[in-house]
């Protein structure tokens, strides 16, 4: 790539998830990328395949304290537990980390004039009570409920992003990240689609929660990672959503995972927990129309990926193998 064309990009959560797949895409495209992260719920292990690029660096840090400075051309801000299970473990760090993390990644972005992209999320809904939603639906979302400290702050996120750019020019993006899957999640962070996968290779009971009946749209991982890129790149300051269309009901889910596992595990039918979302589906006639992105791999294409990343992780004996992140040496401080 021509130097010029070469960016300084900041990750905060690059050791997560959806953080770590982004790594991998910035990074073969040839950029410079300084992964941010304090490991809450990120593995060192999702750095291993970064550390012998030149390109890459990793700083061991909390973003709802202050970030050391350093020359970055863009931001994307991950840093967050996204599972219903690690975000309610602390609300009171949740809330920490989308209120804090986002003003110290703001205060950066404007001293370095980098663009900044908010990793928002569909919660922002709450339980909607339009379908699918669209970016102007303000959203159904109680305060004082479980998922409160990840949805209001999430929402108060999105809130300071729009006053930092109408008081301090902040350049801003905002992706409204819908339920997205694949290679890489934790085995035990709660998800359905985790959940699911793990339950069925270990021949467990499937835990359903409720009746079932509940939708979700669940977006592969490489589609997310593609349309956060084709955000960032777009001159669209708004809210964007970003999710796959096609929904399910989670017994459709369960019924899929063990069609393709060939599990003979049985279902086991668990309360379902309060503020549940009832039905989602993104409309992602904005992100189409002004990112040129649409989703192009189905559930039926990206589950037998996941499945065999979670295959891989199980040992002989069903047992998954554990994470050797005690034993990673490597650890590069901010300069
Ligand atoms: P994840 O939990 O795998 O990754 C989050 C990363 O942030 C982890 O590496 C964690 O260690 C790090 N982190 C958490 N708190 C931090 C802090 N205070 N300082 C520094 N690092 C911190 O989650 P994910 O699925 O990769 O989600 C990434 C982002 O996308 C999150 O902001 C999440 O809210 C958003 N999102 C994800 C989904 C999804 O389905 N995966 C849906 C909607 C929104
Ligand atoms: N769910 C389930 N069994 C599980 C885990 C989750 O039935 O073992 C349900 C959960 O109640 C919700 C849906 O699956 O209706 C998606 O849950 P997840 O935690 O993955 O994401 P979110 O609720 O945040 O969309």
């Amino acid at each position: 790539m021509p130097s010029n064309d070469q960016k300084t990009i900041l990750i905060t959560g690059g050791a997560g998830f959806v953080g770590s797949h982004l790594c991998d895409r910035l990074l073969s495209a040839g950029h410079r990328v300084i992964s941010l992260d304090n490991f809450h719920t990120g593995r060192r292990t999702n750095h291993h395949r970064h550390l012998s690029n030149p390109n890459f660096r990793l700083i061991d840090a909390d973003i709802a304290a202050p970030l050391p400075e350093m020359a970055v051309d863009e931001i994307y801000n991950l840093a967050c537990p996204a599972s219903p299970v690690h975000y309610q473990e602390s609300p009171i760090t949740t809330l920490r980390t989308n209120l804090l993390g986002a003003v110290n990644v703001l205060e950066l972005a404007v001293s370095q004039r980098a663009r900044v992209l908010q990793a928002s999320t569909s919660e922002v809904y709450g339980d909607p009570l339009i379908h699918p939603q669209t970016e102007d639906y303000f959203g159904n979302v109680n305060s004082f409920g479980e998922r409160a400290c990840y949805d209001e702050g999430k929402r108060a996120a999105e809130a300071l992003f729009h006053a930092y750019e109408q008081e301090r020019g902040a350049d801003i993006r905002i992706a409204r990240i819908f339920n997205t899957y694949g290679p890489r999640m934790q085995h035990d962070d709660g998800r359905v689609v985790s959940n699911f996968v793990v339950q069925a290779l270990r021949q467990q009971p499937i835990t359903l929660y409720g009746d079932g009946s509940q939708t979700r749209s669940f977006c592969f991982v490489d589609d997310l990672v593609d349309g956060l890129v084709r955000l960032m790149a777009s001159d669209v300051k708004t809210p964007v959503n970003l999710g796959n269309p096609n929904e399910f009901t989670m017994i459709e889910l369960a019924g899929l995972v063990m069609e393709l596992t060939g599990s003979r595990s049985s279902v086991t039918h668990l309360p379902l927990p309060s503020d549940d979302p009832k039905r989602r589906r993104p409309d992602i006639a904005k992100a189409e129309r002004l990112l040129g992105w649409t989703p192009t791999i189905p559930l039926a294409a990206g589950l037998p990926l996941t499945i065999a990343f979670f295959r891989d992780a199980l040992t002989a004996g069903g047992e998954l193998v554990p994470s050797p992140d005690d034993a990673f040496p490597y650890q590069m401080s901010a300069e």
